[in-house]
């Protein structure tokens, strides 16, 4: 399929080529891969991983690198049940990485291959940073990763275990993508930041698109996503749109809610006040590692995710933490899902909503992208083990410790 990159302010188009924002916009321009398929009308039996390879991967050699995407989408009876809803969850927690990251990543990392790039660089705040290093790993790239300070233990953990060089970098996580971003400007590092830095990295987020597509009788009337700078709502909302084109339908689009943390919560800020442009947040504080970016430096790619949203009617709203650590919990005790807290904030954020606006939501399908996996964030979570009883093994014992319960 014929693409091209169009930048989103001054529409330059370019050819494909290793290009990051728009030259003629100074680095501000947002670049986009945009399809020419205006008269092809595509059949209605064209299989999910024909649209994948067409309009995701474009023909690249390898389909699949570690088994990414094609993750389930369960309706959660319980909660569906108590909210009046019908609430899907899209499980993104179980690509190979444990979050949705593998999907612009692996999309990144091929771009990498056909470009004949050997070295790529990343700068995540802890799931970018493991996909990266897992995906460099199997397809034989150098990785280097840059990470905020306060990335969780397990995340860097795993990010080493692939055999990336790790490297923290103080401040918050913008710190480590303005860094990145000078690296990759010499042109010897592949910069697979998972922002809208790379424009080939978002159409990996389309697959959650094209999937639900397959999955669901009918697309969701609201999809409801965690977001950072916002490219994996981006992504989704563009997969839907184009969708919509090659398949000549007019269908109702998603309406798209993005969620945020309140202590790093600049995009729903401007949603909320009505604001044109989006204002950098100096010092996010939020236990939601995955969703803290302040966007210093590079505000305008929130503002492009506002437009989206605005675009889409639909909503930004911020949570607090003390709502996503019970959001968190409800998942598992109510469902027996264990995500991690970035990723809860999007059943969070239903609720607040719901509180807000009430009956809209009654009876719609809403579905929530749980982006990453419990396992990855231990420290933040809502239980202790020092509280874990240890006896010896005995019938008594054992009793008398259930009776503690
Ligand atoms: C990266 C991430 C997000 C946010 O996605 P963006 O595309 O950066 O907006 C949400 N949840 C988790 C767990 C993440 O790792």
């Amino acid at each position: 399929m014929q693409f091209h990159l169009e930048c989103i302010e001054c529409k330059e188009k370019y050819k494909k080529a290793p290009l990051y924002k728009c030259l003629r916009c100074h680095g501000k321009g947002i670049l986009l891969v945009r399809y020419e398929f205006d008269h092809e009308i595509y059949r209605s039996d064209i299989t999910l991983s024909e649209l994948k390879r067409n309009f995701i991967f474009h023909d690249h050699k390898i389909d699949n690198i570690l088994g990414e995407g094609n993750t389930p989408v369960k309706k959660f009876n319980t909660l569906s049940e108590k909210l009046n809803i019908n609430l899907y969850g899209k499980y993104e927690f179980l690509n190979p990485t444990g979050s949705f990251k593998d999907r612009p990543v692996a999309a990144g990392i091929k771009k990498a291959i056909d470009f004949g790039i050997e070295n790529v660089v990343v700068a995540s705040s802890g799931n970018g940073a493991a996909a990266v290093s897992a995906y460099a790993a199997a397809t034989g790239l150098n990785s280097i990763v840059l990470v905020p300070e306060s990335i969780p233990l397990e995340k860097v953990m795993q990010t080493k275990f692939y055999g990336s060089k790790v490297i923290k970098i103080k401040g918050p996580y913008s710190n480590s993508f303005n860094l990145a971003l000078k690296m990759s400007q010499t042109g010897e590092f592949y910069n697979l930041t998972t922002t809208f830095i790379n424009p080939y990295t978002i159409e990996g987020d389309k697959g959650v698109a094209f999937e639900l597509h397959f999955q669901l009788d009918e697309w969701p009337d609201y999809i409801v996503v965690p977001i950072g700078a916002g490219p994996l709502l981006a992504g989704i909302y563009k997969g839907f749109e184009e969708l919509n084109k090659l398949f000549g339908l007019k269908r109702k689009l998603p309406k798209m809610i993005g969620v945020q943390a309140s202590g790093c919560s600049p995009i729903a800020r401007a949603f909320l006040y009505n604001a044109k442009h989006v204002t950098a947040e100096k010092n996010p504080s939020t236990i939601a590692g995955g969703i803290s970016d302040g966007l210093s430096g590079y505000s305008e790619d929130g503002t492009y995710t506002l437009d989206i949203i605005r675009n889409a009617d639909g909503y930004c709203i911020d949570v607090s933490d003390e709502e996503i650590l019970e959001a968190q919990l409800e998942l598992a005790r109510m469902e027996g899902i264990f995500v991690e807290p970035s990723a809860a904030s999007s059943l969070a954020g239903i609720y607040k909503l719901s509180k807000l606006y009430g009956e809209i939501f009654t009876e719609k399908n809403i579905a929530l992208i749980l982006t990453g996996n419990g396992l990855k964030d231990l420290k933040s979570i809502r239980i202790s083990e020092q509280t874990t009883p240890c006896i010896n093994p005995e019938i008594e014992e054992l009793n008398k410790a259930l009776e503690t319960f």
